[in-house]
């Protein structure tokens, strides 16, 4: 199966907490994640995998 903790988008918010810088924190990706944990809890990975993207897509849009 496939560890989807080890996506791009997540495992570089892992390094940044790492390097102490703060993490983006918002309403929308606490709602994202909080569906993506859900998603992968459940074993949905296709949904998982959407929450990933929609991640890559809303940091993009509003954090860079
Ligand atoms: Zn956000």
């Amino acid at each position: 199966m496939q560890d989807l903790t080890s996506e791009p988008v997540f495992r570089a918010q892992d390094q940044r907490k790492q390097t102490g810088q703060p993490l983006p924190s918002c309403a929308q990706c606490k709602e994202i994640k909080a569906k993506r944990y859900t998603a992968v809890q459940q074993g949905d990975q296709r949904m998982a995998e959407a929450m990933a993207t929609a991640m890559g897509r809303h940091q993009r849009a509003v954090h860079s």
